[in-house]
């Protein structure tokens, strides 16, 4: 083993009702639609990037909002719980504005750490937890101040059909270190500040499904496009078949499915969102790949549009 992952890249999930989507991410959470695309592979269905303000690695949460998309199943061989990160002293605040949308929040703890967790609007499970570590957000939005703001993911809770292999791979391909165990976890550490932990549930979990409400892949991050070459031979080394390397127009990309059932993906930190945008309006109009453009009428007219919107209170 050579290579370490600093941490968590992106979380790619899958949802329905794409306003609704930019609803929760952007007008509940305050993180920034940062990327407003489609699925290469799909061009009637949007991509949508929510990140930081710059969309840094370690802070971006993905969907392929498609309306009528079926319910998924959480299970093994998944992202179980995606877990955001926020400055100490601010759950409370989190707590109150969650529920002022009538969303239910669930105290818990791990490692001596208190989480609070609840779902979005299609049943993906979530959880912020306070750390110091990680820059404060630089994104201001319906008064969410700096000192409450998530900063981006604090980790992952991944659900393994045989948690003995993904945390196998999780120390011996992506280089983390196992820093903790108890009965019912085991927890994981790469060297970057946000994105770096990752907790084990130590119980075999059975297999879920793919779908509204659950997480499609996780990705790591590779440091540049020289050191991604590295990563995939590593990922070779140990035995994977990873796809050749694809251009995701703001990472290049592999992706292999590790032995506890989760697929994994390896991502560029470079070039980023401001790869086609400036940075100041990201995620403000359509971004299409070159080979789209021809067809950029067509396929706005298929897309129900979205904005990003504050949202009214419920109650107190
Ligand atoms: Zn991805």
């Amino acid at each position: 083993m050579s290579l370490q992952t600093t941490g968590i890249h992106h979380i790619t999930a899958f949802a329905g009702n794409p306003q609704k989507n930019v609803d929760f991410y952007a007008g509940i959470l305050g993180l920034r639609l940062v990327k407003k695309t489609i699925n290469f592979d799909a061009p009637e269905v949007y991509h949508l990037y929510f990140g930081n303000e710059a969309g840094s690695p370690g802070t971006i949460i993905t969907f392929f909002p498609a309306p009528g998309t079926p319910k998924g199943r959480i299970g093994g061989g998944q992202v179980g719980i995606t877990s955001y990160v926020v400055p100490p002293g601010s759950l409370d605040f989190w707590q109150h504005r969650l529920q002022s949308f009538d969303i239910q929040v669930t105290k818990t703890s791990r490692f001596n750490e208190q989480y609070l967790q609840f779902e979005d609007n299609e049943g993906l499970r979530l959880e912020l937890v306070e750390r110091a570590e990680g820059a404060n957000s630089t994104w201001f939005y319906d008064g969410i101040s700096a000192d409450k703001a998530i900063k981006g993911f604090g980790g992952a809770v991944l659900f393994s059909v045989n948690p003995q292999k993904t945390m196998d791979a999780l120390e011996s391909i992506l280089g983390f270190t196992k820093i903790d165990e108890d009965a019912e976890y085991a927890r994981y550490q790469s060297a970057g500040e946000i994105g770096n932990i990752v907790d084990v549930p130590l119980v075999k979990m059975g297999l879920g499904f793919g779908g509204a409400g659950t997480v499609h892949h996780i990705a790591w991050r590779a440091k540049d496009f020289e050191q991604h070459e590295e990563w995939r031979s590593e990922v070779q080394h140990y035995g994977y078949q990873p796809t050749p390397i694809i251009d995701r127009q703001y990472f290049n990309a592999i992706y292999f499915r590790e032995a506890g059932g989760i697929l994994f993906e390896i991502a560029t930190d470079p070039p980023g969102f401001a790869n086609d945008e400036p940075a100041e309006s990201l995620g403000q109009k359509l971004m299409l790949p070159e080979w789209y453009e021809p067809q950029r009428a067509q396929i706005e007219a298929n897309l129900h549009p979205i904005e990003v919107r504050t949202l009214t209170v419920k109650q107190k």
